[in-house]
């Protein structure tokens, strides 16, 4: 947290050292950051060091059409009530999760997958015990999908319609709730960090070395911003 002289009715006081200022921070030059609290105004921060720790969002294809007819995990948590029948697309480990979710509280659940597995990262047996036992517990398994250019609709009755290929052929699926759960992207954008010049990579995450430094001395990054680990307890790279 960089040094800061701030005090204003929405920061607090966490301890003597540690002041949290609820607003949106912005890199303007090397140590100086824009805070705009509740959008009442900026000021200026300045910092010898500054740790970007902005973590990511979900990401909804931009290229599907009636891709904004689905949800994506935020919304999961905002549903107010459990969909007789879901459809998941992604193989991450968030997808695998939430379709454990709903079959277990007895949805039907459709998931979606790219390829012939999910959870590829991850050790090939555990793959396949997992997809054999969800598939086992009557997880609806679409292998080799691919969206249909008529991609999702909505229906008068507030369902929405999947039109999709999978290995079995052509298919159209009628699901109350559809979540994307296809990757997360680096929440760098609105942080300006070509002001300071401080490197991204071809998704946006912050370049880090082994020790969390930045290609800028003084400004460090840490978690999802980087790209590396996508887990909470901040598990350092080791590629
Ligand atoms: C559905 C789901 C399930 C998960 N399950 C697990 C699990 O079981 N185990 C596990 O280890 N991990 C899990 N994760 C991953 C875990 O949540 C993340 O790896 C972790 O939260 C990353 O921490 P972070 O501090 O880097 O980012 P975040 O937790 O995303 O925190 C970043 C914060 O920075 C704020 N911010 C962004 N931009 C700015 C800005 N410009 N100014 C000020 N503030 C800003 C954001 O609002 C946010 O509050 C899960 C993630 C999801 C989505």
């Amino acid at each position: 947290m960089p040094t800061s002289n701030v005090s204003t009715a929405s920061t607090t006081k966490m301890s003597k050292k540690i002041t949290a200022i609820i607003s949106l921070g912005t890199l303007l030059s090397l140590a100086l950051i824009e805070s705009n609290i509740d959008g009442s105004g900026s000021q200026m921060i300045t910092g010898k060091h500054i740790c970007v720790a902005a973590g990511g969002r979900p990401i909804i294809p931009d290229d599907v059409a009636g891709a904004e007819f689905g949800i994506d995990s935020d919304g999961f948590f905002y549903l107010e009530k459990q969909p007789k029948r879901v459809a998941i697309v992604g193989s991450g480990y968030i997808a695998a999760e939430f379709a454990g979710i709903f079959n277990a509280l007895g949805s039907e659940t459709h998931l979606f997958l790219r390829f012939d597995s999910f959870l590829r990262t991850f050790d090939p047996m555990i793959q396949e015990v997992l997809m054999k036992e969800y598939e086992r517990r009557g997880i609806q398994m679409h292998k080799r999908c691919t969206i249909r250019e008529k991609g999702i609709e909505k229906l008068g009755s507030g369902a929405v319609r999947f039109n999709y290929d999978d290995d079995g052929g052509k298919g159209t699926l009628e699901v109350d709730t559809l979540i994307w759960a296809v990757g997360r992207a680096p929440l760098t954008p609105d942080l300006h960090l070509d002001r300071v010049g401080v490197k991204t990579n071809e998704m946006g995450a912050i370049v880090v070395d082994e020790y969390q430094n930045t290609s800028t001395p003084g400004i460090y990054a840490i978690g999802d911003v980087t790209g590396n680990w996508e887990l909470t307890p901040g598990i350092p790279s080791t590629t």
